[in-house]
């Protein structure tokens, strides 16, 4: 082979990796991914005063993730994201969706930009009088303020952990404490799982073995999907673009599940003006700053005045 040829091939292997790896961010012409909502509200119905009254928003950090990472084929600003812990409150209790890992976790993500260790014990106090806590998936920035937790064992009774979460792969990068989970008593579930009035759990595997979606009916009537981590920002919506393989891989995900997911997020949200459920994506700052403003999220967690928390 002479000079040439050799540089035609490695090109061309170049290319081929670029854009298989990096590039390609198609993602399937019809979804094959379905939810039955009419199920899913029959599981939340409750009367009215049993529902939850609305949503608290805590940051407990932020990062910034390059953009191409995120969105394949996207060379632009790096995109802000934050690690947030949701409280909804019911008239006589609360729930925490996601809880996101302590400074010593966060410290080893190389994308992040700041912590509050404020909010991070705002979030322990509020767990510690939560009758349900609840992460979308068992990822470090979802479920390691359990793990880290000083107090892990008041913490885990009321910890809803699937058994897909408990022993899927990636758990062990919120670093339980050895030994903390063997006893632990995981839910299993087929499709959907009704924790309390309002609050249903839907198994929607793909970024993660045990990543689900959580769908919550309040009181004024309003429907909220959270959609995990199925995206991190709404941007793959607005370009019609899934994440890189390589990123795909990075994380252990299953790319077709997850591709699948995103355009069935697409078609049920992004282009149907007639959808009333709201979708609420964990790591999007843009989007919570919509919905705060729009008053479905408030700002900071509430706790109560019992002095035995
Ligand atoms: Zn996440």
């Amino acid at each position: 082979m002479n000079t040439i040829t050799i540089l035609i091939f490695a090109l061309v292997t170049l290319s081929i990796f670029l854009y298989v790896f990096i590039l390609n961010g198609t993602w399937p012409k019809s979804s094959n991914f379905t939810l039955d909502f009419n199920k899913i509200r029959e599981l939340a119905d409750a009367s009215k005063d049993e529902l939850p009254t609305h949503i608290n928003h805590l940051i407990i950090a932020t990062g910034e993730l390059p953009s191409w990472g995120v969105v394949a084929g996207d060379f632009g600003n790096n995109y802000p994201i934050e690690f947030p812990s949701f409280q909804l409150v019911y008239q006589d209790k609360t729930a925490i969706i996601e809880v996101p890992f302590n400074n010593k976790l966060f410290n080893k993500f190389p994308y992040g930009k700041s912590f509050s260790q404020d909010a991070y014990e705002m979030m322990q106090k509020a767990l510690l009088q939560a009758e349900f806590i609840i992460p979308t998936h068992e990822h470090w920035d979802h479920l390691g303020g359990i793990a880290q937790s000083d107090n892990i064992q008041k913490l885990l009774p009321k910890l809803v952990l699937t058994e897909k979460q408990k022993n899927g792969p990636t758990i062990k990068d919120a670093e339980f404490p050895e030994h903390s989970l063997d006893r632990f008593q995981a839910i299993s579930y087929e499709k959907y799982y009704r924790v309390a009035p309002g609050l249903v759990l839907i198994d929607a595997p793909g970024h993660s073995e045990g990543h689900q979606l959580i769908f919550i009916k309040l009181q004024n009537g309003q429907e909220i999907l959270f959609t995990g981590d199925i995206l991190w920002v709404t941007s793959n919506l607005k370009k019609q673009k899934a994440r890189p393989l390589i990123a795909n891989m990075k994380r252990h995900e299953n790319r077709k599940l997850i591709s699948h997911q995103m355009k069935w997020i697409y078609d049920e949200f992004y282009s149907n003006k007639d959808q009333k459920i709201l979708m609420l994506t964990t790591h999007d700052p843009d989007q919570h700053m919509e919905y705060k403003e729009k008053g479905i999220l408030h700002s900071e967690f509430q706790l109560t005045n019992d002095s035995q928390h």
